[in-house]
């Protein structure tokens, strides 16, 4: 999904230097077919907001439908750090769909605060990509896990583990997508399996995203077809 306009939802339609229609700050903004002019800041905001609205009114128990709810929604650049946030509070949110109580509030904005941490680039830059963090990261929010845990500490890292195996594996460069889709099912299957989730595990997705990545790897990625 091509970003839309945070104002309007506008398509758009480039990029431009000047002051921020929306908070009067000066810098690169994006333009909308509407004349909506957004600095970075307010696309973050708007982003952010965004994927909690989408989560708290969301009712699938899969965490891939969710996830594709705040895609489709325009916020989210085709490459961009805030999908360490959504795919963490995508799994919050099937986790609650699934019938488990939770605070969901309190936790998606745990899960903004910390996966807002993460580093745009931390995949190719760190080693380290957003998407498996943010799984790990949903999971230590889930079962309360702290440096000093003894019981979940090796779980909450093993589930980023699992996702950079998966998604080292298949290789460069980058696509938040691709690495989303692995993420959101390392994420559900571990949370059923190790903590009784009743959230559905996604099944593989075909994307429709390909023409948005000039960096597809198409064949070489599992989610590609033509
Ligand atoms: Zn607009
Ligand atoms: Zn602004």
């Amino acid at each position: 999904m091509a970003l839309k306009c945070a104002v309007c939802n506008a398509s758009v339609i480039g990029n431009d230097e000047g002051i921020c229609t929306q908070c009067g700050m000066s810098g690169k903004l994006v333009e909308c077919s509407s004349g909506h002019k957004v600095c970075g800041n307010c696309l973050d905001k708007a982003a952010y907001e965004s994927i909690r609205k989408i989560c708290l009114e969301s009712t699938s128990s899969d965490p891939y439908d969710v996830f594709m709810q705040i895609i489709d929604d325009g916020k989210l650049r085709t490459h961009d750090f805030k999908h360490h946030v959504a795919v963490g509070s995508a799994l919050l949110a099937a986790h609650r769909n699934g019938g488990t109580r939770i605070d969901l509030e309190l936790m998606l904005d745990e899960m903004r605060k910390r996966g807002s941490k993460i580093p745009p680039g931390a995949c190719g830059l760190m080693g380290n990509c957003g998407a498996a963090v943010s799984v790990g990261t949903f999971l230590s929010i889930l079962t309360g896990t702290t440096p000093l845990s003894e019981d979940t500490w090796g779980d909450v890292n093993l589930a980023t583990a699992q996702c950079l195996i998966q998604l080292a594996l298949i290789g460069g460069p980058r696509c938040c997508k691709r690495n989303s889709f692995i993420a959101l099912k390392v994420g559900a299957r571990i949370a059923s399996e190790k903590f009784g989730s009743e959230m559905d595990i996604p099944a593989d997705p075909v994307c429709q995203m390909h023409d948005e990545n000039p960096d597809c790897i198409r064949d070489r990625c599992p989610f590609y077809k033509v």
